[in-house]
């Protein structure tokens, strides 16, 4: 069958015109989905079709769902969570790379993609002011996907390769240190990297909820008076919670003196780094191992754009190659192939999206997107201040910060009517025990006007809850 341009031509002119209402009219629509579970399901076939079914009524039943059923990320008052938007740039390079159906796997399956990779490292390290620390890297999926690769990498040098050749059975057990501010994606690392979850020692928080550094240095000697083995320590920068940023320059000392690897998370924040002002946040994050930032977070590629940075590629590459002879090439020592440095052996063709995006905006452009973020959450913050029945439980880390009301109850009540409401989304964590309300700012289109309506809606369904109680 020949690839049907006449359907491709209408296809992508619908799903364009689609696209253009989608984007004009978002800002009209409640953030959140208010589908109850089922509902979608509910409403799609049990089987599937026997035969074809036209395009037109493909987009139709889709537009159907769409209506009740998503939750818009891309919204300018998307304030949940961490932000996970797109841009009109990495669209268009998304669809160029869907369409041209790239699998980078090696170099000489896409040469463009495997070169593109490479460079847009070097890119995101000079905008980063990494440039110059050993660093290369890679683009992988996410960011649970890099911190595996990291765990792996850290266990292999931990064992001198016995864990990759025979197993863990009969060597000493392993010890992964890290804040309890660090994200579920740690442990869920080392679970997977069969390391066991008990393994990662949860090293309490002092001042800042920074990690406790004398307390991580006395679980080490204790560890090791065990005959266990300290394998790694994982740095914060930007937790999911509240935003915590652990003292990452001692932490890169104690990694150096106890031999330790040194991996950090920046999944979400590591992007403000293009911000001159903001880089001293991360001031020791150079004495890393590896470090993990994502762009699809908050520097608007669209999901799965994770960059992972890494000192040691030859580590990586002796803890994820395999080269049977089908994937073996010529030209393989001056070339990089990825799927030698990655988990999966496919890799969609994900630098073209980076590229587009870094082009579009340029490293000011970006460095002003962040900023304005920022500032516009830290004002919303000062005028929540002034409120009377509203306390900021945690001061802006970046764009983000928490507030609550004086009691849970009454907290998590005004978290239902805010997402009811559906003008903003927001959503919840635990701190010292609270439950409290994060914001955070960082949606592509967001504008000072979104922040100010936020501001507008908390205020006022505040006052509404409280005349009631
Ligand atoms: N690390 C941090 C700090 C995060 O906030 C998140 C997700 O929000 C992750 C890691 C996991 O990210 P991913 O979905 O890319 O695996």
């Amino acid at each position: 069958m020949t690839f049907d341009l006449d359907l491709y031509r209408r296809s992508t002119d619908a799903v364009g015109l689609w696209l253009s209402d989608y984007f004009a009219t978002l800002a009209q629509k409640p953030v959140r989905s208010s589908a109850t579970p089922g509902q979608i399901k509910a409403q799609l076939p049990v089987s599937p079709p026997n035969t074809s079914v036209a395009f037109a009524q493909i987009m139709s039943q889709f537009d159907a769902l769409a209506q009740q059923g998503l939750t818009h990320w891309n919204h300018p008052r998307f304030f949940a969570y961490f932000p996970c938007s797109t841009s009109p740039l990495a669209l268009a390079a998304e669809q160029l790379a869907a369409a041209i159906c790239q699998q980078g796997m090696l170099w000489q399956t896409s040469p463009l993609s495997t070169e593109l990779e490479e460079r847009m490292i070097e890119w995101m390290l000079e905008l980063l002011g990494l440039d110059g620390q050993g660093f290369s890297g890679l683009i992988s999926d996410t960011a649970s996907t890099s911190t595996l690769s990291a765990v792996l990498m850290a266990r292999e040098r931990a064992t001198g390769h016995k864990a990759r050749k025979l197993g863990l059975a009969g060597l000493p057990t392993l010890r992964v240190y890290v804040s309890p501010e660090a994200h579920s994606s740690i442990k869920k690392a080392v679970w997977l990297a069969g390391l066991g979850e008990r393994n990662v020692v949860e090293v309490p928080t002092g001042a800042n909820d920074q990690l406790d550094l004398h307390a991580l240095k006395s679980q080490i000697a204790d560890d090791r008076a065990q005959g266990m083995v300290p394998a790694m320590i994982v740095g914060v920068a930007g937790g999911t919670s509240v935003g915590a940023f652990d003292d990452l320059t001692a932490l890169g000392q104690i990694a150096r003196d106890e031999h330790l690897y040194y991996h950090i998370d920046a999944a979400w924040a590591g992007v403000a780094a293009i911000v001159p002002e903001y880089r001293e946040l991360f001031s020791g994050w150079e004495l890393a191992d590896s470090i993990v930032l994502n762009p699809h977070k908050w520097l608007m590629t669209g999901m799965m754009c994770s960059v992972f940075l890494v000192k040691d590629m030859g580590l990586l590459s002796q803890t994820m190659a395999i080269v049977p002879t089908y994937l073996q090439t010529l030209e393989h020592e001056q070339v990089s192939n990825f799927s030698e440095l990655t988990p999966q052996l496919g890799r969609p063709f994900r630098s073209l999206k980076l590229w587009f995006v870094i082009q579009h905006y340029g490293a000011q452009g970006l460095a002003q997107i962040l900023s304005d973020h920022v500032d516009w959450a830290v004002e919303l913050c000062e005028r929540l201040r002034g409120q009377p029945d509203i306390e900021i439980v945690t001061e802006p880390s970046l764009s983000l910060f928490s507030f609550a009301l004086r009691s849970d109850e009454l907290t998590l009540r005004l978290l239902k009517r805010i997402n009811e409401d559906g003008r903003i989304y927001l959503t919840q964590t635990s701190y010292k025990g609270r439950d409290v309300i994060r914001f955070v700012a960082g949606s592509a289109s967001c504008s000072r006007d979104d922040v100010q309506l936020a501001g507008d809606v908390i205020v006022e369904l505040t006052q509404n809850l409280l005349s009631e109680n």
